[in-house]
């Protein structure tokens, strides 16, 4: 949180949400523990099965990376039934 009384409270309460989530641990995708941990902007790696992730700025799960999933997943199924079929 930033100590100084700069910026007004709006900003430096949103700002301390924002550091706090950039502090706690995710679930990791690849081992599904909860160790996985912001190492940079966008870059969380687990500390369980070092595995490193793309997620969000500043936290591990977006809502616009849900939808992209979500769309990758469909694609993909997409794919594969064609694929069956012919
Ligand atoms: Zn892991």
């Amino acid at each position: 949180m930033i100590s100084t009384p700069r910026y007004g409270r709006k900003t430096r309460k949103r700002y301390g949400k924002t550091e706090q989530q950039t502090r706690e641990l995710y679930e990791c995708p690849t081992c599904g523990k909860k160790k996985l941990r912001r190492r940079s902007f966008a870059i969380f790696v687990c500390k369980s099965c070092n595995s490193v992730v793309a997620g969000g700025a500043y936290r591990a799960n977006t809502e616009a990376g849900d939808t992209a999933r979500r769309a990758v997943i469909a694609y993909m199924q997409g794919q594969l039934s064609a694929e069956e079929g012919s």
